[in-house]
């Protein structure tokens, strides 16, 4: 079963993704990463992340890249979004994602293209939700519990330009397949979000069984 997790920043589709694949016992991958792996290398040889040669350049890097946290930070994140705008990026790391969904087994997902490039044919897709304020506010107070003081105001800003880049890219931008299921996460706990997102996956493979019968 290949379980397709898409959303935007903060909206809980990475907590969902992990908490699925640990429930239905299948391998997870969080393609984010791999953009992040290849904006950490583009910043740290003071390239630039708009320029696609320089962040094309920056592909192959190695496995163990992916542990470090540095990743996570704003910093890489906003340039993680710029570097994934380029097709020539984009087109390095897809065969990867390919690989990885569909291995024997299945697995799951999460990033912003799965749905509609990576495993469009997927078993179950779900896009996560929530309103940018919600999600403004559960990554300021990650940010705080991790030490950074910033603003809401600037995290909300930020939130904003990288939907409005990630949504607006010409290549595999961010939008639903169109047979997504939508969970919106803003008044959940993270529990209530997993407990609808089991049953979403459940159903659509009962839809499935009786389909298949
Ligand atoms: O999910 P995360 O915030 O770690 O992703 C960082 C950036 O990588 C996103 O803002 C997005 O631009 C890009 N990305 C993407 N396609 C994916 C996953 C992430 O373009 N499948």
């Amino acid at each position: 079963m290949i379980i397709a997790v898409d959303g935007p920043a903060a909206s809980g589709k990475g907590t969902i993704a992990r908490a699925l694949a640990r429930h239905y016992k299948l391998p997870h991958l969080d393609t984010g990463l791999l953009y992040r792996a290849v904006a950490a290398a583009v910043l740290k040889d003071e390239f630039d992340p708009a320029n696609e040669a320089d962040a094309v350049s920056a592909c192959s890097f190695d496995d163990y890249t992916l542990d470090d946290p540095w990743l996570k930070s704003e910093e890489v994140g906003k340039a993680a979004s710029i570097v994934s705008a380029h097709p020539l990026v984009r087109a390095a790391l897809l065969l990867r994602q390919k690989k990885f969904a569909h291995q024997s087994g299945g697995a799951v997902l999460d990033g912003r293209d799965i749905g509609t490039v990576i495993a469009p044919d997927a078993d179950v897709k779900l896009f996560i939700k929530a309103t940018p304020m919600i999600r403004a506010q559960r990554r300021h107070m990650e940010l705080r519990k991790r030490g950074i003081v910033t603003s809401l105001d600037k995290v909300l800003a930020d939130i904003r330009a990288r939907d409005e880049r990630d949504a607006k890219r010409p290549s595999a931008p961010m939008v639903p397949a169109p047979d997504a299921v939508m969970l919106d996460t803003s008044f959940l706990s993270i529990d209530a979000a997993l407990q609808r997102a089991i049953a979403i996956v459940e159903a659509q493979k009962a839809r499935q069984g009786a389909a298949a019968e």
